[in-house]
C-alpha cells in the first residue's frame, strides 16, 4: 500500500504484486488532530481499504508513507509537518506497526516519495541522476543519486527551498528565517509580496479579479498577467529571477542534466519557466544539455512512490 498524506486531503492505493494500482481511498485530512488521532484514522482507511478488497492485514507486503514531514528516515519519526502543524515529535513508524501488526511500514518525505515515482515511472525514467522539483505552495527537492533517492544524514535532504538567498532581505518564511529562496517566489509567498504591494499603495487588475485584496490567488496573478497588469508581470518577473537562480544553484551543487518539474505553479506555463529557463541559461557558462521536464504521473506520484518504498525495500514479481 501507497499513502500520500497531503496537508488537506489523504490519498491510499493498494497494489497488486505487478504494480499495478488495483484499489485506492481518498479521505481529508484534519489538521487539528494530534498525532495518535490522526494515526488512528489513517489505520481505520487502511484495513477498510483491505476489508474493501476482501484482503486480510497478512496479505500486505507492507506500507510506504509519504508525507509533507521532516523526518528521521531511519526511525520514522516524524520531526514537524508542513500545514499539519500538530503532526510533529512523533514515533510515527513505532505507533503504526503495533497498530497493524506483521506489517512493516516505511515513511519518507514526499518529495522524496515524488522523485523516486518519477524517476523509475515518469518524467525521469532512464536518467541516473535526478532532482524533482515540486513549484507549488511551497518549494523543494527530491534528489536521486545513482538511481537512489539521496536523504543526507538525519532524512531532510533537499529542503533547498530554504537555502538563503537574501540574508536578512525580505518576508519571513515558515521556516523561521528572513529570505529564504522560498520566501520569494513560492506560490503561498508571491500571494503576500502582492498583498504588501497593494497595502504600499500600488494598483493592479488583481483586486478586482479576486473580489478583494484578501482572496488574491496564483490564479488571478495568471489572468491579470495576461491581462498585461504591471504588478502581475513584477511578480512574475520575481518568481522567474529567484526561482532561476535557485535552478542554477542546484545545478551547480550536484551538476544533475535532469529536472523534473510538480505543483501547481506549472499551470503558469511559459509566462513562468520560459523566463526561468531563460535565467537559468544567463548563469550557465557552458553547453552540455540540461533537461527541465514536467512530472508526468499527475495527482498518483504520492502512492505510488510510497509503494515503490515498499517494493525497493522488500522486492516484487517485476
Ligand atoms: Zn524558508
Amino acid at each position: 500500500m501507497g499513502i500520500d498524506v497531503g496537508g488537506t486531503k489523504i490519498a491510499c492505493g493498494l497494489f497488486d504484486e505487478e504494480k499495478n494500482l488495483i484499489a485506492r481511498r481518498r479521505c481529508p485530512s484534519d489538521p487539528a488532530l494530534p498525532p495518535e488521532a490522526f494515526f488512528d484514522g489513517l489505520v481505520r482507511e487502511i484495513r477498510t481499504l483491505l476489508e474493501e478488497q476482501s484482503l486480510g492485514l497478512d496479505k500486505l507486503r507492507g506500507i510506504g508513507l509519504g508525507m509533507p514531514s521532516f523526518i528521521r528516515f531511519e526511525q520514522g519519526y516524524i520531526v514537524k509537518t508542513s500545514n499539519l502543524v500538530n503532526i510533529r515529535d512523533f514515533p510515527a513508524k513505532t505507533y503504526l506497526m503495533e497498530k497493524l501488526p506483521g506489517v512493516p511500514v516505511i515513511l519518507d518525505n514526499d518529495a522524496h516519495v515524488a522523485a523516486l515515482a518519477e524517476n523509475r515511472f515518469g518524467a525521469g525514467r532512464g536518467f541516473k541522476n535526478m532532482l524533482y522539483c515540486p513549484i507549488s505552495t511551497g518549494i523543494a527537492t527530491g534528489i536521486i543519486i545513482n538511481g537512489k533517492v539521496f536523504r543526507g544524514t538525519y532524512g531532510w535532504a533537499g529542503e533547498t527551498g530554504h537555502m538563503i538567498a537574501t540574508p536578512g532581505e525580505g518576508l519571513v518564511c515558515g521556516c523561521g528565517n528572513q529570505g529564504c529562496f522560498m520566501s520569494w517566489c513560492s506560490g503561498s509567498m508571491i500571494i503576500k509580496h502582492i498583498r504588501n504591494w497593494i497595502a504600499q499603495g500600488e494598483k493592479t487588475l488583481m483586486t478586482g479579479l479576486a473580489g478583494g485584496t484578501a482572496h488574491i490567488d496564483c490564479l488571478h496573478l495568471e489572468a491579470a498577467y495576461d491581462r498585461g497588469d504591471p504588478l502581475a508581470a513584477r511578480a512574475l518577473d520575481q518568481m522567474a529571477r529567484y526561482m532561476g537562480l535557485w535552478f542554477f544553484n542546484l545545478y551547480v551543487t550536484f551538476n544533475i542534466d535532469c529536472f523534473v518539474l510538480g505543483g501547481g505553479l506549472l499551470n503558469m506555463g511559459d509566462r513562468l519557466l520560459g523566463p526561468v529557463r531563460r535565467i537559468f541559461d544567463s548563469y550557465n557558462r557552458n553547453d552540455m544539455p540540461v533537461y527541465f521536464k514536467p512530472a508526468e504521473l499527475a495527482d498518483r506520484f504520492g502512492m505510488i512512490g510510497a509503494a515503490e518504498l515498499i517494493f525497493e525495500e522488500y522486492g516484487s514479481l517485476v
